[in-house]
């Protein structure tokens, strides 16, 4: 059970130790037991007859640091804590999301630049739902600080030259907009240039219906991006996150050399309400976890969060020809 669950029990229990009874017999004078307990105590501390006081526990450290709540067990744990754990619950081993520059950050040993800062989304169908596209962009950026869906680094991973990708699922739902695309295709031309291998971590809603059709375009330019490397023999490894849908399942994060998956992770095309009301059967879990699609042979690996770096190392060595990786 969290931490501040077990607080209130904590508490109930100091209040009927410290609760000062009201003297039944003389209310204004105070016995002799009282003032004993009171004799060691400042004036400012002391009980006085018929109030309650409450002694107060001493503060846990999700009480006085920054905490963040676990989605699944609903315990509290404190933001270092999470970041040292590689936002990985410590009470439930449940995957809690990360930023795309975290993510980043946190992959590579040395981050040597960053791609597509200069790309913009424009605006060409003045889309308007219940509100313009660009002020929805603008409430993005300022939630997230970033200007798009999709962060591209290149750097080293240990003694690997690697090209990075990472959607933002907090930036509109790490939707693939023509930037996205733009990024993306960006981040393929460097690893082919390079011939460095490329990384990129999938986590998004699908397409950005906000650019229509110049979004659905971004499946066919990202795939021919990854076509290119396929010919140039250069590695590209896909690692799914929660969750992976729609437009970005249908292109880029599905041509992989290799997928690997987090655990429990979400990934289909439609989602699973819509699958429902389609055939009209209901989808027990684990449909479309991470775990049911390597069932399925969708995936090639679900790893854990902790052994992914080591993972993804690993392949990429060994798709790189590098000696001696097992030994290492
Ligand atoms: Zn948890």
């Amino acid at each position: 059970m969290s931490q501040l669950a077990d607080k209130p029990s904590i508490m109930a229990n100091n209040m009927t130790d410290t609760i000062t009874k009201p003297n039944s017999s003389n209310d204004s004078a105070p016995s002799l037991e009282q003032s004993r307990n009171t004799a060691g105590q400042s004036w400012f501390n002391r009980s006085i007859p018929g109030i309650k006081q409450q002694l107060t526990a001493p503060l846990t450290a999700v009480e006085t640091e920054p905490s963040t709540k676990c989605s699944s067990c609903h315990s509290m744990i404190t933001n270092t804590a999470l970041i040292f754990n590689g936002y990985v619950c410590p009470h439930c081993d449940h995957h809690l999301p990360m930023s795309a520059r975290e993510r980043l950050n946190w992959l590579l040993d040395t981050v040597d630049g960053e791609l597509g800062q200069e790309f913009t989304a424009k605006d060409p169908l003045r889309f308007v739902d219940s509100k313009p596209y660009p002020a929805r962009m603008s409430e993005a950026q300022e939630k997230t600080g970033e200007s798009e869906a999709l962060i591209v680094m290149y750097g080293k991973l240990r003694n690997l030259d690697v090209v990075t990708c990472a959607f933002d699922f907090r930036f509109m739902g790490g939707s693939m907009g023509s930037v996205v695309g733009d990024r993306f295709v960006q981040a393929a031309e460097k690893a082919l240039e390079d011939n460095v291998p490329l990384v990129c971590f999938a986590a998004s809603g699908g397409a950005r219906m906000q650019e229509g059709l110049l979004s659905l375009m971004q499946m066919a330019r990202t795939a021919a991006a990854i076509e290119r490397l396929r010919i140039a023999g250069v590695p590209y490894i896909v690692v799914l996150t929660n969750p992976v849908y729609g437009g970005v399942t249908a292109s880029l994060a599905m041509l992989g050399d290799i997928h690997l998956a987090e655990p429990k992770a979400m990934i289909g095309f439609a989602g699973k309400r819509v699958i429902e009301q389609t055939v009209r059967e209901t989808l027990e879990e684990p449909f479309q976890r991470a775990e049911f699609l390597l069932e399925h042979g969708v995936v090639d690996e679900v790893v854990h969060r902790h052994q992914l770096i080591d993972t993804i190392y690993r392949l990429l060595a060994k798709l790189c020809r590098v000696p001696n990786v097992d030994a290492q």
